[in-house]
């Protein structure tokens, strides 16, 4: 069970002695603390300190840099990667300069107005150079925060984000930057994602994961999946008796089900052709058009009429074809899309 009264002694003191060096954490200089913090997004810390050198030796100074044109600036961040973090950097920069006398504004809600400054960012900065009362929740407090209170909320959510921030905001009523970073630390060199090294943790009485076994489990993070769209055509196929074509699926997506022949619409010319074995152009329009929502697809399907009367011999020795007879479609295990198509089929044939 975490002990809020003993857990903060017990993590501090541990990253008062276990700390790595970094040439950003011996000075209390905003803009230079500002600096790492940007460079650090998305980019390890062995890689920052040379790149964190090189551009603090060129421009010293909130003016220096405000001075400087954004393609220098850029040169300086060359290898980085992520060049919108220089650009909103270089440009809050020259605000800071213009607007607030070149001094790193120390109240949050202004600097978080700021260019580029993120809730994380705002955190990080007001509280380790102003020991300002923020907590920061970034990758490895996630995970550190999530395995102490056996949390298994999705963190991939806001309202996670607002909830730790809540939970972490007694913690960091003083010393803030501080506690802010030793959370970070333990999370980079103890608390890591893979194999974290429990038995030499600092806080491991304070674990709620590890007294559960449930560590390798958290935290927990759900991807979101971007629907993928995918254009079909398909084709209202008729023979001399009336009867349409249908085909089984063959594919994993709704094996075995049937339809009226569908293909990509990138192809569905070409397998058209393949399968009359004629010459046949899809028509300019649809008669109309559908979707089928799948969890991760979505179908949009245009339904052609092929006016062509095709003869009924065609597809009798391939079981995977059949002439269907609308007045048998309930003998056919047929998806909603396909049932739509066959609504408006009867619909049609009861007009004439
Ligand atoms: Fe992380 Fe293990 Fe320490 Fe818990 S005991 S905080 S899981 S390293």
């Amino acid at each position: 069970m975490l002990q809020p009264d003993t857990f903060k002694d017990d993590i501090l003191n541990w990253f008062k002695i276990n700390q790595r060096e970094m040439p950003w954490r011996e000075t209390t200089n905003p803009y230079y603390i500002w600096i790492s913090e940007v460079m650090l997004q998305q980019t390890q810390v062995k890689t920052v300190i040379d790149y964190y050198h090189r551009f603090t030796e060129r421009f010293p100074t909130i003016e220096d840099l405000s001075m400087a044109e954004q393609d220098e600036v850029l040169k300086y961040w060359e290898g980085l990667g992520y060049y919108s973090r220089a650009r909103n950097f270089h440009t809050a920069i020259q605000e800071v300069a213009e607007s607030y006398h070149g001094k790193v504004p120390d109240n949050p809600e202004v600097f978080e107005k700021l260019k580029g400054v993120g809730p994380y960012t705002k955190a990080a900065v007001m509280s380790i150079a102003f020991d300002l009362p923020l907590p920061t929740v970034d990758g490895n407090v996630f995970r550190v925060w999530s395995r102490l209170n056996n949390d298994f909320s999705d963190t991939a959510k806001q309202s996670t984000r607002k909830a730790f921030e809540n939970e972490l905001m007694p913690y960091v009523e003083t010393e803030a930057g501080q506690f802010n970073q030793a959370m970070m630390e333990l999370g980079a060199l103890i608390c890591t994602p893979k194999s974290p090294l429990c038995l030499l943790c600092p806080v491991q009485s304070h674990c709620e994961a590890f007294q559960e076994g449930t560590v390798e489990k958290l935290p927990v993070k759900i991807k979101k999946v971007k629907k993928k769209t995918v254009h079909q055509d398909c084709f209202i196929i008729q023979n001399e008796k009336g009867e349409y074509l249908i085909e089984q699926r063959q594919a994993k997506l709704l094996n075995g089900m049937w339809e009226f022949p569908m293909y990509e619409q990138e192809e569905s010319e070409q397998k058209l052709n393949a399968l009359l074995d004629e010459n046949i152009e899809v028509p300019d329009k649809p008669i109309f058009q559908l979707k089928h929502q799948f969890t991760h697809l979505t179908w949009n399907i245009k339904v052609y009429e092929i006016k062509e009367e095709i003869s009924s011999d065609h597809f009798t020795l391939n079981s995977q074809f059949r002439w269907l007879k609308l007045s048998e479609r309930n003998q056919f295990n047929f998806p909603a899309s396909m049932h739509k198509i066959l609504d408006y089929l009867e619909k049609e044939n009861n007009k004439d």
